[in-house]
């Protein structure tokens, strides 16, 4: 391993060139920080609305080829990407670790990611595209087939706290499908993306197949929505609505993976350094700017103490800071504003009457955007810090008097992306897990077991969400499925010579016959 200096310098230079990839004559540009220094690590161009069409078309021009290939072939370059990725690594995380200031076990969890998704969709695409043989109107005499087509031009739209991968996990679908990709990955962290669109290009897809548009949210993003024929969209809950709104407009597609309030509840049976284990590594992980982190713990009172004494110990264990390599567990927060608006909440809910057992402090003596992993207990359950997604290294922690209980207050939210339950009883888990209005539940893990579960969709209801990413469903949102249904007897009209009351009786007669076939094959062959 190279020194942190040289890491660092190399990492520097690699996003200046990066930068250039951009197709872009735009007259402005946005100067990235590295959040550990806050020091400018590159400009990179601010892509205006004209940008963005040109991105678009050259996009546009690249999947007329790239569609035309059989889907083994497209396949085959999305692996040897994947190869190229891992083979990349270091430069890889040290891009990662440069734009974002998280440590490098949080950069490894990105580039696992974007294996794993790549890995899966290499297998199963070529199924998923294929067209399908379905029941037609009238058994023998008609047949219908659906064909899959890919949709054109997806738009990525990502945010900053794992930016590589939610750019990825996406992009990877999409393009498998025979798509061209156009991501727009938050102003602050363009750089592990246009990594991964040189990778792309080095591995044989045509150029400009997958292209990234740098620029501001509220310009560059909009004309994206405005290009594009789906946009695939990773961030907050009321840009999530903007971005929706637009769409509408367009009467184009569009996902949304947004915010959450996670809840984590702790069962009277559960295993409680298990859980301790769980909570600590959920919360804090990304310094808590995780989507799926749980912000709201809630512990059956029989184990209330020894988890809150447990959990206080293992957070305080906890080192804070930054090194290009594995070093401290809790890295830099993304910038100066999100410190203050997490800082806010905590403040306003120790003002309100909550306790904070462990952290609620900057560490400007660390870096400028430190922030110590934060316990709080006694929180207003009607208080911003309650009820807001909080996307910082805080977790509220309330004892109830059963499961029931926990599962109310658990679903008191507008949100619902991700929950968690413990217990040493999988069954009771289970249970408590159907009664949560959230698109994944993990049992006796914080959230990594339902991420990875890369067959199984992923998504938000309410508030975190629309459609979702993984599985089958993550590609086959990006397809547009055409029916091509056949007659073999000619055309479903009454033909002259039979008077229209007869033709009308034979064709009810005949949806009686198809009723009751279908019961009998019920009947049959139950469920
Ligand atoms: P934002 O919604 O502010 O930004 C996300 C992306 O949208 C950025 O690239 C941003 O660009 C862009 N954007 C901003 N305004 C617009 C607009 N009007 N039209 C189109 N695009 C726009 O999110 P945050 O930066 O606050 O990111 C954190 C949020 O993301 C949290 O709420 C978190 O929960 C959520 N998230 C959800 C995940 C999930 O899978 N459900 C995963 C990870 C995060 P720019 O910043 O450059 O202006």
């Amino acid at each position: 391993m190279s020194s942190p200096a040289g890491a660092r310098r190399r990492a520097g230079e690699r996003c200046v060139t990066l930068a250039d990839r951009v197709d872009a004559a735009a007259a402005e540009s946005i100067a990235v920080r590295s959040p550990p220094t806050d020091e400018v690590i590159a400009q990179v161009p601010d892509c205006s609305r004209d940008d963005v069409e040109t991105i678009v078309d050259r996009a546009r021009a690249a999947q007329t080829t790239w569609t035309e290939w059989p889907v083994e072939k497209r396949v085959a370059v999305l692996d040897r990407f994947c190869d190229s990725l891992l083979e990349h690594r270091r430069d890889l995380l040290d891009l990662i670790q440069l734009e974002t200031g998280k440590p490098r076990h949080n950069a490894v969890e990105e580039l696992l990611d974007a294996v794993g998704t790549c890995t899966y969709y290499v297998d199963t695409a070529p199924k998923l595209v294929e067209s399908e043989r379905r029941s037609g109107a009238f058994p023998a005499i008609t047949d219908a087939r659906v064909h899959y087509e890919p949709v054109g031009v997806v738009g990525v739209i990502s945010p900053w706290n794992y930016p590589f991968n939610l750019s990825l996990t996406d992009a990877i679908p999409a393009l498998a499908a025979g798509n061209a990709v156009v991501c727009k990955p938050d102003e602050r962290t363009p750089f592990a993306t246009l990594f991964a669109a040189s990778l792309l290009e080095a591995a044989g897809a045509p150029p400009g197949l997958f292209a990234v548009a740098t620029g501001r949210g509220e310009t560059t993003g909009p004309a994206l929505v405005d290009a594009v024929d789906h946009i695939s969209f990773t961030g907050g809950t009321e840009t999530g609505r903007a971005v929706a709104e637009r769409a509408g407009q367009n009467l184009i597609d569009c996902s949304l993976e947004l915010g959450g309030k996670n809840p984590f509840i702790v069962l009277d049976d559960a295993n409680i350094s298990a859980a301790v284990r769980g909570a600590v590594a959920g919360a804090f992980a990304n310094a808590g700017q995780l989507c799926l982190a749980p912000e709201r713990i809630y512990v059956h009172e029989s184990v209330y103490e020894p988890f809150l004494a447990e959990l206080c110990s293992a957070t305080e264990s906890l080192s804070i800071g930054f090194e290009f390599g594995y070093g401290p567990d809790v890295g830099s927060m993304i910038d100066g504003d999100h410190v203050d608006r997490v800082d806010g909440y905590v403040q306003e809910a120790i003002d309100d009457g909550a306790s904070c057992h462990v952290g609620g402090r900057r560490r400007p003596d660390v870096g400028p955007h430190f922030y110590e992993p934060t316990i709080l207990t006694g929180v207003d359950p009607d208080s911003r810090i309650a009820c807001e997604e909080t996307f910082g290294p805080v977790v509220s922690v309330t004892p109830v008097k059963d499961a029931a209980t926990a599962i109310d207050m658990a679903t008191n939210t507008t949100y619902g992306l991700n929950g968690s339950v413990w217990t040493t009883d999988l069954g009771r888990g289970r249970h408590v897990a159907t009664s949560l209005d959230c698109g994944t539940v993990c049992i006796n893990d914080p959230y990594l077991v339902g991420w990875a579960a890369l067959d199984a969709p992923m998504g938000g209801v309410g508030d975190s969400g629309l459609g979702r990413r993984h599985g089958p469903e993550g590609l086959r949102r990006y397809l547009e499925s055409r029916t091509i249904a056949t007659s073999r007897i000619g055309p479903f009209v009454s033909p002259s010579i039979v008077p229209m009351g007869l033709y009308a009786r034979a064709l009810v007669g005949s949806a009686r016959l198809q009723r009751r076939l279908t019961r009998l094959k019920r009947r049959l062959s139950p469920r």
